[in-house]
């Protein structure tokens, strides 16, 4: 059988590692242009005086990774002869740096300042409207040349972050293991490796293994060795196990929850957690196993009720209009051996909800 795997083609990770940005950098080219979350301007503008050898010039991210914004940075890149992208805060700053650099046939460097997400590594930018809608999904030829990621960043950032990375880090392994059982594609249009099941069950371990302290290390702002091991489970491992191992029904949840605007003001990670135990309610995943992922959901504060993601007043209508969503044609959920409905899925979201709301009302008691 032919299988595919993909990669970013180097990951640099570590507490100070932005110091080594020009160094990676210059193995590229010698001028850049920077796309940077305004926030993040000061660390980036201190990495650079401390290193020479890379003209980089710098532009402040807009909002939105729109094809305007994109445009826009193209047009900076080829203003101050560019021969590298770099992208530099969260999610969109990233996906705009990796869109710009595909547009002009540059190599990009990612630096992430947030671990909630996998995205980092891959070979994806998803773009928005001006306004903020959704637009498109831009597939693209190759991963990035770098990710570089600065645990003490990420150990300063909110603890929120972290968790949210963590539950989206969570539905890897399972919606992975979907995929090999029923030998559905990954992202590539081919079937992973057994390389890439085996990462999504390392940062599946990972989580179990260190989750709980990480957390504990971010509180205290402190680049601990579980903290390390969590951002590299996060970013790393949940990125090539997403990629390369495939998605199923996590993530086709999750997107169906976007539907429901009180959804809004959580975070992917949150909703994809919520999205990992309807699943294993969906594929009737061990006792144990369903156990243990409640467990690790409650011990670092992931949501594991309707509620939790502001749905006390969901009603059936509106869950089912999800479970539509969720298993609208070119879903990944359709990666499920044997088969999906939208009937299957709203029993699986009640079911994981009483089970949440179970749990804990024998933690209160
Ligand atoms: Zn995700």
């Amino acid at each position: 059988m032919t299988t595919t795997s993909i990669f970013p083609a180097r990951y640099v990770q570590g507490a100070g590692a932005l110091s080594l940005l020009t160094e990676e950098v210059a193995r590229l080219g010698d001028t850049a242009l920077a796309v940077v979350d305004p926030m993040v301007m000061p660390a980036l503008e201190a990495a650079l005086h401390a290193g020479g050898g890379v003209r980089v010039s710098m532009e402040r991210f807009g909002g939105e990774c729109s094809d305007e914004e994109i445009g826009r940075m193209a047009a900076a890149a080829r203003a101050c002869g560019a021969r590298v992208v770099i992208g530099m805060g969260g999610g969109k700053p990233l996906d705009t740096a990796k869109a710009t650099a595909h547009a002009l046939g540059l190599p990009v460097v990612i630096v992430p300042t947030i671990a909630s997400t996998d995205a980092p590594c891959s070979a994806l930018s998803v773009i928005y409207t001006p306004e903020g809608a959704f637009k498109r999904y831009l597939v693209l030829p190759r991963n990035p040349d770098v990710v570089l990621v600065d645990t003490a960043i990420i150990a300063a950032a909110p603890v929120r972050f972290l968790v949210s990375g963590m539950g989206d880090a969570l539905s890897t392994w399972f919606e992975a293991e979907d995929c090999k059982t029923s030998g559905a594609a990954n992202m590539t249009g081919r079937t992973g490796g057994m390389t890439a099941h085996g990462l999504a069950r390392m940062c599946f371990d990972t989580l179990l293994a260190d989750g709980v302290a990480a957390k504990k290390a971010c509180e205290a702002r402190t680049a601990t060795p579980e903290l390390e091991r969590i951002v590299e489970a996060n970013t790393l491992l949940s990125g090539l196990g997403f990629e390369s191992g495939g998605l199923s029904g996590a993530h086709a949840i999750h997107n169906g929850l976007t539907a429901l605007a009180p959804t809004h003001r959580f975070w992917h990670g949150e909703k994809v957690a919520i999205g990992t135990l309807a699943l294993l309610m969906l594929t009737r995943r061990p006792r144990h196993v369903v156990d243990t992922v409640y467990g690790f959901c409650e011990a670092v504060g992931l949501p594991t009720t309707l509620a939790d993601i502001g749905l006390e007043t969901v009603t059936d209508a509106e869950l089912m209009q999800v479970a539509e969503l969720a298993c609208a044609p070119g879903e990944t959920i359709h990666n499920i051996a044997g088969g999906v409905t939208p009937e299957m899925v709203f029993a699986a979201l009640k079911a994981a909800d009483a089970e949440g709301r179970r749990r804990g009302h024998r933690h209160a008691a």
